[in-house]
């Protein structure tokens, strides 16, 4: 079943005391349209734009994934406008304002599911203020019972046909509809609620805007915290140096591995990837590359700090836990965390490296090898 989206930004936008129509107003680096049309990406087969004559070469400008077409002189004409530019196949259409960019998309789900199965499905909320009905003469006529009053939004979904033909009726009537579920009303069908939210606001009037670009500076510079852990083991030899956290431990063994085998830094350094879903340090610094051979894992702890920082993260901070049997570590911790903290920038404070043995069990207990973990927190701002 094809599913279209009719964005319709024939607005004038003379209520904004703008120049330009809120459709193409800047919020955030992207225009209100962007924001909108964005909102049904991989939820709709395809959309159609419905522009003013008046912004062709701005609307034109923007590159937008859709059918651009040129509005009609009210609302209800350029509807009409966007549902002739839908191709033949196309069951179900989604009209909605362009000037209403924080649609979620479980509400365009609704609407879509809404009409597949009964023929619509319009984006609407309860009434929270108490409506009453007054005269010119500013007296209350009338309280009406809220429970009720809904507050029609978009979008609203419906069997392109149905309602091509509706506007098509209403308009030979010289009737205006402010909302297209009126034009359904008006011609029988019976037309579905589908509970959305009051995020979901059209940008009308100044202050609209200042709430929006609030609204998204607040959303866009928050940021998301996420966690990794790692994990690593290394086999414990003679003739090798002891090498954790950058520290060198006096000790009859070390470990072997292709770098210095720092196994507390392995661990970290997976930590830190995989609190971004990046992989891990064999894939990053795979040790089939000769340029890895020996190389102290400092270095590529910091190489892994570049990498978070070009991703624009940041360390909170890390936890690494090394379980040995023998050598005591307990002298080595705190440089331990320095060096770590010196190569991911941060505070010391915030970098925790503790040793424990396993009580002569299991490898690491049988002195046979030495193993790490690793936890890390990062914090990302979100884009
Ligand atoms: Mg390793």
């Amino acid at each position: 079943m094809s599913v279209w989206a009719v964005i319709v930004a024939g607005g004038s936008g003379t209520r904004m005391g703008m120049p330009v129509n809120k459709a193409l107003a800047p919020l955030a680096g992207k225009t209100v349209l962007e924001r909108s049309l964005e909102a049904f990406d991989g939820l709709v087969d395809g959309a159609v734009v419905v522009y003013r004559a008046q912004d062709e070469d701005a609307v034109r400008a923007l590159n937008l994934r859709a059918r651009l077409v040129p509005g009609g002189e009210t609302r209800q004409a350029s509807v009409l406008s966007g549902l002739y530019a839908l191709p033949q196949d196309a069951e179900i259409a989604l009209i909605h304002d362009a000037a209403r960019p924080f649609v979620r998309a479980e509400t365009i789900r609704a609407c879509i599911e809404s009409a597949k199965k009964y023929g619509s499905g319009v984006a609407a909320v309860p009434v929270t203020d108490t409506i009453k009905r007054a005269g010119q003469d500013g007296v209350v006529r009338e309280t009406l019972p809220r429970e009720q009053l809904w507050a029609m939004q978009t979008p609203q979904a419906f069997r392109p046909q149905e309602l091509r033909r509706a506007i098509e009726t209403l308009t030979a009537q010289g009737e205006a509809a402010t909302d297209d579920a009126r034009a359904m009303e008006a011609c029988g069908h019976s037309v579905r609620l589908v509970e959305g939210n009051s995020g979901n606001i059209k940008l009308t009037r100044p202050e609209d805007m200042e709430l929006a670009r609030l609204r998204l500076g607040e959303s866009e510079g928050r940021a998301m915290q996420r966690v990794g852990h790692g994990y690593d083991a290394h086999r414990l030899v003679e003739g090798r140096k002891l090498v954790l956290c950058g520290v060198e431990i006096p000790y009859e063994k070390g470990l072997l591995g292709h770098s210095d085998a720092d196994v507390a830094l392995h661990a970290l350094m997976d930590a830190l990837l995989g609190a971004l879903a990046l992989g891990d340090i064999g894939g990053h610094f795979p040790d089939s590359d000769e340029k890895y051979r020996g190389i102290s894992s400092m270095l590529l702890l910091k190489e892994t700090a570049r990498i978070l920082a070009a991703q624009g993260a940041a360390v909170v901070n890390a936890d690494v836990t090394i379980i040995a049997q023998r050598p005591k570590l307990k002298p080595f911790i705190e440089q331990m965390r320095a060096n770590v903290a010196a190569a991911l920038e941060v505070p010391q404070e915030r970098v925790s490296v503790k040793a424990t043995t396993t009580e002569g069990m299991g490898f690491e207990g049988e002195g046979l090898g030495i193993s790490a973990h690793a936890v890390a927190l990062v914090e990302k701002k979100e884009r």
